[in-house]
This record gives C-alpha cells, sequence and structure tokens, in this order.
C-alpha cells in the first residue's frame, strides 16, 4: 500500500508514512505460546491514532499474562485467542491519525500509557482511568492495550489520544519506554498526597517501580530517602536515581534501622515487593499518621496487624496503574534529566527474539532489569542489508 492511501479506510484522515496492509505481530495461543505472525495493520478510529512501534519493554505482569493469561482483575481480557498481542510499555511513531485528531501529527514521536478509559464514569471523571467502572467494555471505550485490548509486540498498534505523550527528540527510544513505568511511581506518590518534599519516604523492592519511585520521590524533594532491597547490584543503582540511604534486609533488621534513621518511623512507605512480609515491614516502619502505598501487592492473601494500622491512623493507599495523568509528571522530570531511568535498562533485543528477550527478564540473565525489544534496531539492519 502506498502513503497515504489508508484514506480509503473508514476512520483515517491522513497518513505520511508507508503504513502497510499487514504487520508482523506476536500473539497468545495457549499459556506460554507465543506466534510471530503476519495479521492487519490496525485502523483508528475518533481520537486514536497508529502508533508504528519503535520500541516496546517487558514487564513483570507481561510474563503473567503470558503465562497466566490476563489477570483477573483486568475483567474483560480474551488473551488466548490467537489473536491477541501482549506488551504494553511501549513507544513508537505517528503513522495515522483517526478522523478529527490534531493534537498530534504524523511522524512524531510518542509514548503511551496503558488505560484508556470509558470516560464516562464516575471514576473516569475524576481522573481515575485506570480503575474504570467499565474496565474492559470496549463497547463503551475502554482500552487496556496489552491486557484487554491489542498491545505492543507488534509493528502497529493504536492508541486513544489520551494514552500518548510526546517525547523529546533528545531521548533514546528505551528511555521513553520507561515513561510508563516511571508514571506508575509517580501516580503512587500522587495518591500519597504528593506533597513530599522533606518527607522521609521508604521504598521497598528495587525493581524498575521501585527504582523509579526513589528517584521521582528524589525529584520531589522526599528527604531522606530510603531503599530496601535484598540485591546489593540493584541497591547502588538505586543510589544513582537518588536513594540517600540503602537498606539489604538479608543482613539488617530493615524496621529497626528505619525506625532509628527516622526517630518515629517513615512518613511514606511505597511497597514495591508486594510480599507478605513486606507488607507487614511496610505498615511497621511508617509512623504514626504516615501512609502506604501498595505500588505491588501479594497474590494471596496475607496475615497482618491491621489493628497496628488503625490505631496509629496509618493509611493505607492500592494504586492500580498509571492513572491522573501522571505519566506526564513523570516525562517532565525524565525531559528534564532530573534522574536517569535509562540506568534501569539492561538489555534489548529484535522483535524476533522476543522469547529470548522474555527469557531474560523472567530469569534475570545477566542481572537483566528492563529488557526491551526495538523494532527500530530490526528495521535499520533490514535497510543496512537491502
Ligand atoms: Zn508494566
Ligand atoms: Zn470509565
Amino acid at each position: 500500500m502506498s502513503a497515504g492511501s489508508l484514506d480509503q479506510n473508514a476512520g483515517v484522515v491522513a497518513s505520511d508514512l508507508q503504513v502497510p496492509d499487514s504487520m508482523r505481530a506476536w500473539v497468545l495461543g495457549d499459556p506460554e505460546q507465543l506466534t510471530l505472525i503476519e495479521k492487519p495493520v490496525p485502523v483508528p478510529g475518533k481520537a486514536e491514532a497508529l502508533v508504528r512501534i519503535d520500541a516496546v519493554a517487558i514487564c513483570a505482569t507481561d510474563l503473567e499474562v503470558i503465562s497466566y493469561g490476563t489477570p483477573a482483575i483486568f475483567e474483560g481480557g480474551a488473551p488466548f485467542n490467537k489473536s491477541f498481542t501482549p506488551g504494553h510499555e511501549y513507544m513508537g511513531t505517528i503513522a495515522a491519525l483517526g478522523p478529527g485528531v490534531d493534537e498530534f501529527r504524523i511522524g512524531q514521536r510518542v509514548t503511551v500509557e496503558i488505560h484508556a478509559g470509558c470516560g464516562q464514569c464516575k471514576r473516569c471523571r475524576a481522573g481515575m482511568y485506570t480503575s474504570c467502572h467499565n474496565y474492559g467494555d470496549q463497547s463503551k471505550g475502554h482500552r487496556a492495550n496489552g491486557f484487554t485490548t491489542n498491545g505492543g509486540f507488534a509493528e502497529y498498534a493504536v492508541n486513544h489520544i489520551n494514552t500518548m505523550i510526546a517525547v523529546p527528540d533528545e531521548m533514546s527510544d528505551e528511555e521513553a519506554t520507561l515513561v510508563v513505568t516511571a508514571g506508575t511511581s509517580m501516580y503512587g506518590l500522587t495518591e500519597l498526597g504528593g506533597l513530599v518534599a522533606g518527607e522521609s519516604v521508604v521504598v521497598i523492592g528495587p525493581g524498575p517501580i521501585g527504582l523509579l519511585a526513589v528517584a521521582v520521590a528524589k525529584a520531589l524533594g522526599a528527604s531522606p530517602v530510603i531503599l530496601v532491597g535484598t540485591r546489593d547490584n540493584r541497591l547502588e543503582i538505586g543510589q544513582k536515581l537518588g536513594a540517600d540511604i540503602t537498606l539489604n534486609a538479608k543482613t539488617e533488621d530493615v524496621v529497626a534501622r528505619v525506625m532509628e534513621i527516622t526517630g518515629k518511623g517513615a512518613d511514606y512507605v511505597v511497597d514495591a515487593a508486594g510480599t507478605g512480609e513486606t507488607v507487614n515491614q511496610a505498615v511497621h516502619m511508617t509512623n504514626r499518621g504516615g501512609k502506604v502505598c501498595l505500588a505491588a501487592f501479594p497474590k494471596n492473601a496475607v496475615e497482618f496487624d491491621i489493628g497496628y494500622l488503625a490505631v496509629n491512623n496509618i493509611y493505607l493507599y492500592g494504586i492500580r496503574g498509571e492513572g491522573k495523568s501522571a505519566t506526564h509528571r513523570a516525562m517532565a522530570f525524565m525531559a528534564e534529566k532530573r534522574f536517569d531511568a535509562s540506568l534501569v535498562h539492561t538489555h534489548t533485543f529484535p522483535l524476533e527474539d522476543l522469547p529470548e528477550a522474555l527469557r531474560h527478564a523472567r530469569e534475570r540473565v545477566d542481572d537483566a532489569i528492563k529488557v526491551v525489544v526495538s523494532m527500530r534496531q530490526g528495521r535499520e539492519a533490514a535497510q543496512a542489508a537491502e
């Protein structure tokens, strides 16, 4: 298909980039069964754009979707149908615009957040579109790309304009894929009240969200920022991202250490590990009247001292995804280089090597943290070979 010929398709008004009819996309058959197929390039509708994907990062949640299907909390997903494409942390270049879209232009680089809410329920109207009451209902306009609608392990995806964030020219593709991760950390701190300047913040769990929660808390002025983990190499990256103090839970009583450092306990604790043990640690290292954010959560019921929460007036926040446009605030920090998110990016693979990329992420091969699949690299290699 030649440039611009998508005009014939209902819904698309303009396209300058060469948009083919079909694309390569990984699809999920049975659990763990990913196949690279050719499927039609999707067509953007009203308030949507077609994104040519340049890079997509792998997230722990992708591994769960691929192993177990879309988690029950993401109701409405139909992942094992041999046409569903997972992958949600992607960025790319706008290749076509739906009717009436003038907020973005063709050729512009964008990164995406996952959730486009229905825009009409009570939660969407309050900016809590990640907790949309019409979750999974595409007829209401809801999309969660990579969970209930097709995602980024493909050459193209359709995104609602509300889910796209412009990427500055200087920012690499790989770094731009991390905006949704930093945005999730930002949303956690937003829900805790956001005014963390001069307040003590503990982050438990130096995975990507925890590490970027350290970076965001520091950029927001928190002091001190304490990172708790079990692997020294991750704690070192945390220091580079802004942790004032790191504690190793393997060798230290982290609750006692936080009490010692802060005097009365931390003002805010972000649990980005989400085990029964870390939930308990989080609650017991928070000071009276302080706040705990569950940025990760235990998959099974856990026992903890809920009475301790009540008598100490401790607030417990569950956060879901990257609501309230937190990705835009995260991007503002990243564009200003207030922290170097690319420190958590460790590996890059071409699209056809997705299974190997997933293995690196799952088994943490070579201390993998964020593994990125780059379509741009594959395209450039193909062009060079011509
Ligand atoms: Zn993710
Ligand atoms: Zn909604």
